[in-house]
């Protein structure tokens, strides 16, 4: 495939890249989000839009983020491989997610809008909404399971700091799907004033878009920054994939290079029914939230039950133009279970002083694999986030290894 067009024509008008994509929603969204669409395409285009993300970037975020190279992480498999990460974790509040949260906060602001309104799981998506909404002056919403605020004590003490008001949502299993619908009702309610605002690129079109180009800061960073400290392009680039948006947005600076891309799913505990969460590998083509895609699911077609180390990475679907991606052969769709992810934790944090997130050290498993496999050559993995919040677990359920 020919991708100097490739921005122009993907997706297309009706939100598809390829047969994936679109929005399914109720009638009373359906203008509503084309009502985004049309917005997000006028003010992306406006200087005064661009300037000003320019400026957060560079002020608030703290970006452009490095890109670092492991030396001893890399001779550590004695085969000439050249290990590089891109430094998300040292994106303000420490993971890639900020990179959209603000984007949509800025186009919110745009818009004339009031709120932001989300739902979140583990919390991170809640906690980087909310320092968005503290920045542009945004009252803000977020919608949790209460089975999750029980588990996400810090993230949710973090959100009401940051002035966010947490709404526990009571029905069902009382986690991330009934939040969403929650979240969702609550829209349909508020709309004039407010925007959801979703947390990677799956959702009713124009959301995967929208996200994916305010992630994209990430691979257009490390593009130029890997050929500034090298020369060269490398000869591989890798991330973990959860709904998909850390690597889309370093994916796709580099689709029309002679790069290898590989997305790391999470394996879990295994291959079996909900133990793991690697849609792309074991699912098939269905709807869900809105948007068609690759989607772990039951006969009736319901979503299934899924279950990772990596709290980030539990979603049984995956955004649609990942699913593209995978279906013109453009990206290689990999996995890494729980226990390669918790040796590349250790590995990264004793040999480099870095410790990623749980999500992150999915791809930082899978470069060492490459690596191990391709005598001589250099692989870009993307540090997502760092793994502050996943210490109190490790040391529950795994301990300290020995050195
Ligand atoms: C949420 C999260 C992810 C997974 O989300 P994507 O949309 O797939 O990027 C990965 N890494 C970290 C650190 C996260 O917080």
């Amino acid at each position: 495939m020919d991708f100097s067009t490739y921005f122009r024509d993907y997706p297309n008008a009706e939100g598809r890249f390829g047969e994936f994509g679109g929005a399914y929603l109720p009638p009373e969204l359906q203008t509503v989000f084309v009502e985004i669409d049309r917005a997000y395409h006028q003010i992306c285009h406006s200087s005064r839009f661009i300037s000003e993300l320019r400026r957060i970037r560079k002020e608030f975020q703290g970006r452009p983020t490095p890109i670092y190279y492991c030396e001893r992480l890399s001779q550590s498999l004695n085969t000439g491989c050249h290990i590089y990460l891109k430094r998300e974790d040292l994106n303000h509040t420490g993971a890639h997610k900020l990179n959209h949260c603000m984007g949509e906060g800025l186009l919110a602001s745009f818009m004339g809008k009031k709120k932001l309104i989300a739902e979140t799981g583990a919390g991170q998506h809640g906690v980087a909404l909310a320092t968005a909404a503290a920045y542009f002056g945004l009252k803000c919403d977020i919608y949790m399971g209460t089975v999750d605020i029980a588990k996400q004590a810090p993230n949710v003490a973090r959100m009401k700091i940051l002035g966010a008001r947490v709404i526990p949502v009571t029905k069902g299993l009382q986690t991330l799907k009934e939040a969403v619908d929650a979240a969702f009702e609550a829209y349909l309610n508020e709309y004039q004033d407010a925007i959801y605002c979703i947390g990677s690129v799956v959702g009713p079109h124009p959301f995967p878009l929208m996200v994916r180009d305010f992630q994209m800061c990430v691979g257009i960073e490390a593009r130029e920054q890997f050929q500034a400290m090298t020369g060269e392009m490398p000869d591989a680039i890798c991330a973990c994939v959860g709904g998909g948006s850390n690597s889309a947005g370093l994916f796709a600076p580099f689709l029309g290079d002679p790069v290898d891309i590989y997305g790391v799913e999470p394996l879990g505990r295994g291959s079996g029914h909900g133990e793991h969460a690697a849609s792309m590998t074991y699912g098939k083509k269905g709807v869900l939230h809105g948007f068609e895609s690759m989607l772990l699911q039951e006969q009736d077609g319901s979503a299934s039950p899924v279950y990772s180390v990596a709290s980030g990475l539990d979603y049984p679907a995956v955004g649609p133009e990942h699913a593209f991606w995978n279906q013109i052969g453009r990206v290689k769709y990999v996995t890494c279970d729980d226990r390669d992810a918790i040796d590349a934790f250790f590995k990264l944090s004793r040999l480099e002083g870095i410790i990623p997130a749980l999500e992150s050290a999915h791809a930082i498993a899978y470069a060492l694999k490459w690596g191990r496999e391709n005598q001589g050559r250099t692989i870009l993995a993307n540090c997502s986030g760092r793994g502050d919040k996943d210490i109190d677990y490790v040391m529950e359920n795994y301990g300290i290894p020995e050195i």
